[in-house]
């Protein structure tokens, strides 16, 4: 089909991302269950509150009866909401009086659980999002700590979960050392074995925090590679999210065979956009290092396997003060050359830390997103390439289009 627009259930997901859900009992009575938002939901002035508290706990993640999944925003203005209950099912309804079946993921069972040595597994460095289960055993970054000659922070601009922190000292992690303790990976081996015996994991994906020294922050991914799919075997793929690695490296984890994919995130197009958004990634490995690392990929696991995560909408922060249109060009710019490499990237939404309070942020956010999201599917089908499902399916994209426009158009 001629891409000039989204498909129907893409248009869709977007509507509900960028528009939210409106407060219903429903709603509140399906975070009982379900994966629990980070984010609560937050009544306005004059907004009907059956709650009586200014904000109420909210279900992470909405999914349609196809499996299309998506984060749940709440907003006191959307015209969706949600009514039903766990026993009878959920309907998500419009004001126009569209009303479709819907239900929320749920919060797996090993979530509440402990190891044998009773460490609750949820601080096992484990988690899971939709189908996909994410282990980062060293989730703090040495960019938080490699400040500038002027003191200004190297870490990427969007950044607030790479930051030294309870989960890393939880963890046992060592800010200046490789591996992590042994009973971390032990901890990590036993959640991860549990939580696929759960089922439900179609794909696993390696990340966690940067090391200034990309050949050391190799060998903690080489190394954590091992171990995981000792855990894994077949049961799943896995991936490897780990910032740009040098070439020696990348033949090594090749040769091990332990992951199916790599992802090294660019974040955004551009050398001046990196710079600015990543300084940190720009100071240690450098903006052509780190596009020739990801070529060097390609030559390695193949055209299919090799990712970049993008952030889409980072580029209206004030900081960088692109306007949509000029953001949208920037990145189809940066597609083209990327899937000319066979380099494929993936765009999350991302939802602004300043700026967001100006009237027209949303709607220029949602221009930017759906432009980039049409104008992208275009150019995968003209190189050939789509989202593999073992790197990311449509029941884990839930800030991202890709998965569901190419399950539309196939
Ligand atoms: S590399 Fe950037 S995005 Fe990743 S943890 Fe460090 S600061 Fe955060």
């Amino acid at each position: 089909m001629a891409m000039t627009d989204l498909p129907p259930q893409a248009r869709l997901k977007s509507d509900l991302m960028f528009n939210g859900l409106r407060y219903t009992p429903s709603l509140g009575a399906a975070a009982e269950h379900a994966f629990p938002n980070w984010s609560p939901y937050r009544f306005q002035p004059g907004e009907a509150n059956p709650t009586g508290r200014p904000t109420a706990p909210l279900p992470y993640l909405l999914r349609l009866a196809d499996g299309t999944t998506l984060r749940v925003r709440g907003s006191g203005k959307s015209a969706w909401s949600v009514d039903g209950d766990k026993d009878g099912g959920y309907h998500l309804r419009h004001d126009d009086g569209r009303a479709l079946p819907v239900s929320f993921v749920p919060l797996p069972g090993w979530m509440r659980g402990a190891t044998a040595d009773g460490t609750p597994m949820a601080q096992c460095g484990v988690s899971m999002l939709g189908s996909m289960a994410v282990v980062n055993v060293a989730p703090g970054c040495q960019y938080f700590q490699a400040d500038g000659p002027n003191g200004e922070s190297r870490r990427c601009l969007f950044c607030t979960y790479g930051a030294p922190d309870m989960r890393s000292k939880t963890l046992g992690q060592d800010m200046d050392a490789v591996l992590l303790p042994a009973g971390t990976y032990a901890h990590m081996a036993e959640t991860l074995d549990t939580a696929l015996n759960e089922g439900g994991i179609r794909t696993v994906y390696l990340v966690g925090g940067s090391m200034t020294d990309w050949s050391r922050e190799a060998d903690r991914f080489i190394d954590l590679a091992d171990k995981v799919r000792a855990v894994v075997g077949d049961r799943a793929t896995i991936s490897c999210g780990s910032g740009a690695l040098p070439d020696d490296k990348l033949k090594d984890l090749h040769a091990r065979g332990t992951v199916d994919n790599v992802c090294f995130n660019l974040e955004v197009w551009s050398e001046p956009l990196f710079a600015k958004v990543c300084p940190g990634k720009q100071a240690f490995v450098g903006h052509d290092r780190w596009i020739a690392s990801l070529e060097t990929a390609v030559g390695l696991w193949g055209r299919g396997r090799v990712y970049s995560a993008m952030v889409a909408g980072v580029e209206l922060e004030p900081e960088v003060g692109l306007t949509w249109e000029q953001a949208a060009e920037t990145a189809l710019k940066g597609a083209e050359d990327l899937c000319s490499r066979g380099i494929i990237p993936v765009y999350s939404l991302y939802w602004p830390l300043g700026g967001k309070d100006h009237p027209d942020y949303l709607s220029n956010l949602m221009n930017l997103f759906e432009t980039l999201n049409a104008g992208y599917a275009a150019i995968r089908r003209r190189h050939g390439l789509h989202i593999w499902d073992g790197f990311l399916t449509h029941q884990a994209a839930y800030m991202q289009l890709e998965c569901d426009i190419d399950r539309e158009v196939a």
